[in-house]
């Protein structure tokens, strides 16, 4: 398998939580280096970009409240089969629904405040990643 590089969020509940560490750890563990990582506080536009394929959608007026609520934690991570990996560490979108063990499963309070964002497709990720980082921040 080819390695790869998704971008994560650590989303507000999870930094008012303070998991930052925790969530790196679970990256980690399952083998996936931290190339680029920041704390920034999302703007209502920025959010509304990020999230715009899902402008259509009745939960997006709340779900771009919640992404500049407080600070986040961008980052891209790099390891084989990046993308699908990073999605199996996450869990299901609804923590109801997510496996045993991971972040949440563990961790997150709803289907909105769901803890962490990955990239879901390789477009995705190169697209979602230079919303964030320029080229120069990014060290493998
Ligand atoms: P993901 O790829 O697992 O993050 O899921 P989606 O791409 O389907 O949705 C993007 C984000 O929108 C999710 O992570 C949630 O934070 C939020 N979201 C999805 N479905 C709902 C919902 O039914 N209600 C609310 N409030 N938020 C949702």
């Amino acid at each position: 398998m080819a390695t790869e590089r998704t971008l994560s969020i650590i989303k507000p509940d999870g930094t008012q939580r303070n998991l930052t560490g925790k969530i790196n750890a679970r990256f980690e563990d399952a083998g996936l280096r931290i190339v680029a990582q920041k704390r920034i506080w999302m703007s209502r536009k920025q959010a509304e970009g990020f999230y715009a394929v899902h402008a259509a959608r009745p939960f997006f007026g709340e779900l771009c409240d919640f992404m500049c609520s407080g600070p986040v934690v961008v980052q891209v991570l790099e390891g084989e089969g990046a993308i699908a990996k990073n999605r199996e560490v996450m869990g299901a979108t609804d923590p109801k629904k997510a496996a045993p063990g991971t972040i949440r499963a563990d961790f997150a309070l709803s289907i909105g405040e769901n803890t962490v964002h990955g990239s879901d497709a390789p477009e995705t990720a190169a697209n979602e990643i230079a919303y964030f980082f320029a080229q120069t921040e990014i060290v493998g």
